[in-house]
């Protein structure tokens, strides 16, 4: 068995108590790792580490320039090791060998975007409307980050917390989700090489109770960053009650894909295919909530199903497996029970619902897809997290806007429209904070990602994110000889 420890002020440490879990290979249900789980102790040790490196330790001295030429190590180092890195998160979240590898050499960019920023982050003159004063502002960083991430593309999720807050200075406490840790353990090795002073990212797991916890409310965050489920960020939003710790809230969606009758019907499936079905559904993006034009809406339904008929299923670390398992047991439970439940409201189940036919082992569902009469049925209002599609028609396009916003999400959106006016008015009604027209799923370090309404607020990626870590100083001088009046003395 694999076993892993902490990473706290540059050294490997086992949770304080001694107390550990243990983490399973989803595909095959074996357990393999071994990880301590922290105690509030630990979590105080790590965020003590973290502000010292802060205020007492080189980093909060090095310039912008140092401090972007180690995160340039880092990502040259994540870029070299990026196979072993996706084959580690791949036994432990049973995702694609193909995708944590291919996600994980493109984490580097999300680095080397980042240290390129380190030092671009500038002040500004104010055209004050004082006489004899000279003010400016400067940005700095905001503090400790806790940086708080679910399992299902952990290396990814944390490089686009990590990345804007070293560029602008701040130090991280990482907890890696209790499910499919040990990607983040590798990680930390990898950080180690890479020379950063101790305590400026240190890395811990444990469970929300008392780690989590513990992490965000702690008198000495300064910052939290999140991607989770809604329930879980309406307890943060509670824990930052106690610090007040700026918050950055990356949740689920319900995201709609529109397929107008004008759209090229390969690429609008294509879409419909790697919204739903990439990455087993589990993705914060999913476009699973399908809306397709009357005209066009039996012919691609009927070759969506055709496609997920043809999608293989199997061991995640074969090159020709396009759908591994689901990351954990209760995962599965849920989507059975709510496939069930949409049935029994009236939805019609076109594919799948069941486990794949010769798995016995592993947490495989297949994709499967349900044509729905209306929104108000279990898979249309909830997030599944995994390869559930439901579909539903309408007519014009007023209708279709309409339905696609009528949800509490607003993370992702898909259009598939082959007109151009129709896909500048579409998109401007849409509420959401990513818009995919003619493609759909596509990232990148450059382009801002978050949500409206219950899929969170700030943004991770691009310049919005870098400005999301820091903080604005106005410093106001006396430009005059005189000494500051009296200011009981109207002039
Ligand atoms: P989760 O909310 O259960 O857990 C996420 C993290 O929060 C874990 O590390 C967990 O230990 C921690 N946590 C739990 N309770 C806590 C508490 N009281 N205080 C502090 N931390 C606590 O989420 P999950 O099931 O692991 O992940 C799936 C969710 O993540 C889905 O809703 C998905 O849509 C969302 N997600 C969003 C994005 C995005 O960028 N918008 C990306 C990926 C996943």
């Amino acid at each position: 068995m694999q076993k892993y420890q902490h990473y706290i002020n540059g050294e490997w440490s086992d949770a304080s108590d001694g107390g550990t879990f243990q983490t399973l290979n989803p595909a095959s249900e074996e357990i393999w790792a071994e990880v301590p789980a922290a105690t509030e102790d630990d979590v105080n040790r790590a965020v003590a580490a973290a502000n010292a490196a802060l205020f007492d330790g080189p980093w909060g001295t090095m310039t912008a320039t140092q401090r972007g030429k180690i995160m340039r190590k880092l990502a040259e180092l994540v870029a070299a090791k990026a196979g072993d890195l996706g084959e580690v998160e791949t036994r432990d979240s049973g995702k694609l060998l193909k995708e944590t590898q291919g996600q994980t050499g493109y984490v580097a960019d999300y680095y080397n975007y980042f240290a390129g920023l380190a030092d671009k982050i500038e002040g500004a003159t104010l055209p004050i409307d004082k006489p004899d004063m000279h003010v400016f502002t400067t940005r700095g960083p905001i503090g400790v980050v806790a940086a708080v991430v679910p399992w299902n593309a952990q290396m990814f999720l944390t490089a686009t917390k990590l990345g804007p807050a070293l560029a602008a200075g701040n130090t991280v406490v990482l907890k890696a989700s209790e499910d499919a840790p040990t990607p983040m353990f590798e990680f930390a090795k990898i950080v180690d090489e890479a020379g950063f002073p101790p305590g400026v990212i240190n890395v811990i797991t444990g469970f929300g109770e008392p780690c989590g916890r513990a992490l965000t409310s702690h008198a000495d965050v300064h910052r939290v960053a999140f991607t989770g489920g809604p329930e879980t960020a309406s307890r943060i939003i509670a824990n930052t009650a106690h610090n007040y710790a700026v918050t950055s809230l990356e949740l689920g969606g319900k995201s709609p894909i529109l397929v107008f009758d004008d759209a090229d019907i390969e690429g609008a499936v294509n879409g419909i295919i790697a919204g739903n079905f990439g990455a087993s559904g589990q993705s914060c993006v999913a476009g699973s909530r399908v809306f397709i034009q009357d005209g066009i809406y039996d012919q691609v339904l009927a070759k969506v199903v055709e496609r997920a008929g043809q999608i293989i299923i199997g061991d995640p670390m074969e090159e020709a497996t396009q759908m591994g398992p689901l990351a954990t047991k209760a995962q599965v439970d849920r989507i059975v029970a709510a496939v069930a439940k949409t049935t029994d409201q009236g939805g019609e189940l076109c594919h799948g619902g069941k486990r794949p036919d010769g798995f016995e082992k592993g947490y495989y569902y297949e994709p499967t897809i349900l044509a729905c009469p209306h929104q108000d049925v279990e898979t249309v209002q909830n997030e599944m997290f995994g390869p559930v599609l439901s579909a539903m028609k309408f007519s014009e396009e007023e209708e279709g806007i309409a339905m696609a916003n009528n949800t509490k999400f607003g993370l992702g959106a898909g259009l598939f429209t082959e007109k151009l006016a129709r896909a500048h008015r579409v998109s401007s009604k849409i509420r959401a904070g990513i818009l995919w027209i003619n493609t759909y799923r596509a990232v990148s370090p450059i382009a801002p990602f978050g949500g409206f309404g219950h899929s969170g607020y700030g943004r991770e990626a691009g310049i919005d994110a870098l400005m999301d870590y820091t903080r604005t100083k106005t410093v106001w001088i006396n430009t005059s000889d005189q000494p500051m009046a009296n200011p009981f003395v109207m002039r």
